[in-house]
């Protein structure tokens, strides 16, 4: 019997865990992840598909907790612009970015190794069931060892995007709406940028193409409907082939992930009873840039401050309360995306090269190059 369980060992589980077991050794506080987070191995180290870019939000949201990032994390380059490419309109823009460019895996085993000894970590574990009881919450959970089955009296959703849990106690809620396809290619360039780019023949999200270390990242995410994936996401790949000069040596694997993007109207409720929801779980990710980590450290920080009251009905409360700013945040942000996404708005917004840095000659090619790619 746990006070507290929490379900995903995420950015968001792993730093509620840590956070709240700080403020009060007196809970039982558990944490359940499907992935092997303290040893990796090939076969255990299950990795999240992500571009690894901790923006100036989550640098924010990390001093506010006082953490600080060991430079192990840390891959080569570090960039301080991202090179926008509009294939739809044939138009380049370089933006200044101040985003951290580090090894998404080791960040998330690095937070997990920060939850002290007193909370029960389950890892390789994956949870198959969540009832709601009278009082409280049934977990059951797949190990290694068999079957497992915990119960709990406050239950948080930490398992990302397409959450399970909160699709066993949210009956309205369908899952995710996006997912995303990213490989990694050998590439030994170290660009100045990180590409972002807009393609509405390939999607009506975006693509991107991240250095790490002697490999490319490329990325895109798709609508759940979209039935050529593979092929859209290839023919992107061709392009930034293209386009960066690189050589596609023989992929080295390929990694998916569901992405919350919510463009309905209706937002994750965060808390129902004494179930809450923290990081993607809870929708809480940019619905233009995809970027969540600030949001998953974020929301995690406000809901163990909340549960600092001790009290399930004033935890509710004041966590509702907390994340006010940040539903407002993604509101404003759902508002702001026909700028971003609608190719015509792009291309006035790129063409008035607001917010955009002077191009560096050298380093760009000429609007027929970009054509001709
Ligand atoms: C392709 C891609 C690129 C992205 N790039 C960036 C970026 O560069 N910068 C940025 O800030 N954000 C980025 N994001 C978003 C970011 O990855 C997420 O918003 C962030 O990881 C959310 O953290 P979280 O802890 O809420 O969820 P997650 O990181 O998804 O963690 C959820 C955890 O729950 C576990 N889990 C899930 N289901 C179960 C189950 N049934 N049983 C047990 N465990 C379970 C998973 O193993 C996982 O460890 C990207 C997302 C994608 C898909």
């Amino acid at each position: 019997m746990f006070d507290i369980l929490i379900i995903g060992a995420g950015p968001a589980g792993s730093n509620l865990a840590r956070l709240l077991s700080k403020q009060n050794n007196k809970m039982k506080i558990g944490i359940i992840d499907k992935r092997s987070l303290l040893q990796s191995t090939e076969t255990t180290n299950r990795t999240k598909a992500c571009g690894g870019l901790i923006s100036e939000d989550a640098q924010v949201e990390l001093a506010i907790q006082g953490l600080t990032l060991p430079t192990s994390l840390y891959v080569t380059p570090q960039f301080f612009k991202v090179h926008i490419i509009d294939f739809d309109n044939q138009l380049e823009g370089d933006y200044p970015r101040h985003y951290l460019n580090i090894d998404r895996s080791a960040f998330d085993r690095y937070l997990f190794k920060l939850i002290p000894e007193t909370v029960v970590k389950f890892e390789a574990s994956l949870v198959t069931e969540v009832k709601r009881l009278e009082k409280g919450y049934r977990v059951q959970v797949v190990t290694s060892n068999g079957i497992k089955i915990f119960e709990t009296k406050s239950l948080i959703a930490a398992d990302g995007a397409n959450s399970f849990t909160r699709r066993q106690l949210i009956k309205t809620y369908s899952g995710a709406d996006y997912f995303s396809i990213q490989a990694i290619y050998e590439s030994d360039q170290h660009f100045s940028h990180y590409l972002g780019m807009f393609d509405q023949s390939v999607t009506d999200y975006y693509g991107w193409a991240i250095q790490k270390d002697h490999t490319l990242q490329i990325g895109c995410a798709f609508p759940k409907s979209e039935k050529h994936a593979h092929l859209k996401f290839q023919l992107l790949v061709n392009k930034v082939a293209a386009y960066e000069g690189i050589n596609t040596k023989p992929l080295a694997f390929t990694e998916g992930a569901n992405i919350e993007r919510f463009n309905r109207t209706e937002f994750a409720p965060f808390s129902l009873k004494d179930f809450y929801l923290v990081g993607e779980a809870a929708g809480a990710i940019s619905p233009s840039s995809a970027e969540g980590i600030s949001f998953a450290l974020k929301t995690s920080r406000l809901l163990a401050e909340a549960f600092f009251l001790e009290d399930c009905v004033n935890t509710r409360r004041r966590y509702l309360r907390a994340v006010m700013p940040i539903k407002f945040k993604l509101l404003l942000k759902r508002i702001k995306l026909p700028a971003m996404f609608h190719p015509y708005i792009r291309r006035i917004i790129i063409k008035s090269r607001i917010t955009a840095i002077p191009p560096y000659t050298t380093s760009h090619r000429t609007k027929k190059q970009t054509k001709s790619v």
